[in-house]
Parts: structure tokens; sequence; C-alpha cells
């Protein structure tokens, strides 16, 4: 059975401005001065409190991440951040493709009716094939994907661990396919969709299910470190 270190990762979205920000974070760095063995942590705040945030957390065993990232190196591209800047800013992650981003910023590729249609695990897998495409992949860290059905994201209806457990099993497989066993089993498969303290362990006791994508929970810091203890218990 593959051993993969589990990832409790949030989601801001846009919440908080900077003092806000500044709370939220100095609040999770007291609440999580240490973190289960096995369980790695992260926070995604808006990229204006990036910097906030950093300072703040960067005593605590808490990742930063950014939400959004752009793929060239510089330039007249108004309004975006690249790898680099989100680096030397601190950030070790960066969500990419969120459903919300897909939606109202048309990154493409979303619907709503599949899981209707009863083709979603097939939809998902396209999904990931497309997304990866092309990826090169040396070491399992630098890939997280996060399946996230849009009909759980901020409804408070969470997926069963089983339908979480079923289509993160078949994301398992296509990572196979596509880079091989040994880097797909490394490669963390994360839930995400109205996650919280109640339902996490569930979640992640299931064996493709190796944490979770967070987002209304992972606004308050006693909620979100409660999530990051039973993940790990
Ligand atoms: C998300 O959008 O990444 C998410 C999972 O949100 P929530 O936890 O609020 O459903």
């Amino acid at each position: 059975m593959p051993n993969r270190t589990l990832l409790i990762a949030g989601n801001w979205k846009m919440n908080n401005n900077v003092a806000e920000a500044a709370k939220l974070a100095d609040e999770l760095a007291q609440a999580l001065p240490e973190v289960p063995a096995g369980v790695e942590v992260l926070v995604c705040p808006p990229t204006i409190d990036i910097t906030t945030v950093h300072d703040r957390i960067q005593a605590a065993p808490i990742a930063l991440g950014a939400q959004n990232v752009y793929w060239e190196a510089k330039g007249a591209f108004t309004g975006e951040s690249s790898c680099d800047m989100l680096k030397s800013a601190g950030c070790t992650y960066c969500i990419i493709g969120h459903s919300e981003r897909r939606d109202y910023f048309h990154e493409t590729d979303e619907s709503l009716e599949v899981r209707e249609a009863g083709t979603y695990v097939e939809h998902v897998v396209n999904q990931v094939k497309a997304g990866l495409a092309g990826l090169e992949i040396t070491c399992p860290k630098q890939v997280v994907v996060a399946y996230e059905p849009i009909w759980a994201i901020g409804t408070g209806k969470t997926a069963t661990a089983e339908d979480a457990q079923e289509v993160c099993g078949a994301i398992r497989e296509t990572l196979k396919e596509m880079f091989g066993e040994e880097l797909a089993n490394g490669i963390r498969v994360l839930y995400g969709g109205s996650a919280k303290p109640g339902n996490i362990a569930e979640l992640v006791a299931k064996p493709d299910v190796d944490g979770a994508l967070v987002g209304g929970a992972s606004l308050k810091a006693a909620d979100f470190a409660s999530m990051v203890v039973k993940a790990g218990e």
C-alpha cells in the first residue's frame, strides 16, 4: 500500500483583506504549532495577501500557495502573476484550473449535466488527461490532483466517501496510464466539496483520497485546524 502524505489545503478564494488575512494566518499558526505525522498543511490566500500570510506562518508547519498563475515568465500581461513571482513571495504550491476559474473566467471545460447523465467518471478522466497532457513529472510531489464535484462546492452537500473514492480511484488509474505506476502511486489525489471537520476522517480513510481541498471551512482557523488533526488520527 503506497504511503502518501495527506494534504489538507485551504482555498480562501476571494476572502480576507490584508488585515483579515493576517488575523486568520496568526490564528492558524497558533492552532497548528505542529501537525500530525503523515499530514501536510497548505493555505492558498488571495494574491494580495500572500506576502502578509507568508510572514505570519513562516515559523509554522504550514505551506503557502496561490490560487492562480500565468504561464509566461514576465511581460505585458496586466493583472497576472508568474511562477517566479509566486515562488519569490514564498509559495510552493498553486491551484490551477479551479472550477470557479473555469466557470467565471472562461478557463473552459465545465459541465453541470454530466452527473445526471451518469458519465461523470469518464468526464473526470478526460479532464485529467487533457489537463495533464504533455506534463513531464520526475517526482510525484510536483503534482496534486483535486477532484471537486461542482455540485458539492460551497453547497454543504458533500460527496459520500464512497463516491469520492470511486472518482479518485479512477483518477489514480488514469495517472498510472499517463505517468506509470510508481509516480502515480506517489501523486496525491484530493477530494474537495464541502469538506469539513465532520467528514474529513471518513474521506481520508479511503485508499485513494489523500486529503482535501477545503473552501468554506478553511476560513475558520478552529475548523481548519480540527480537520488537520482529524485527518492525522
Ligand atoms: C473549493 O472550492 O475548492 C471548495 C472545495 O469549496 P468548499 O469547501 O466551500 O465546498
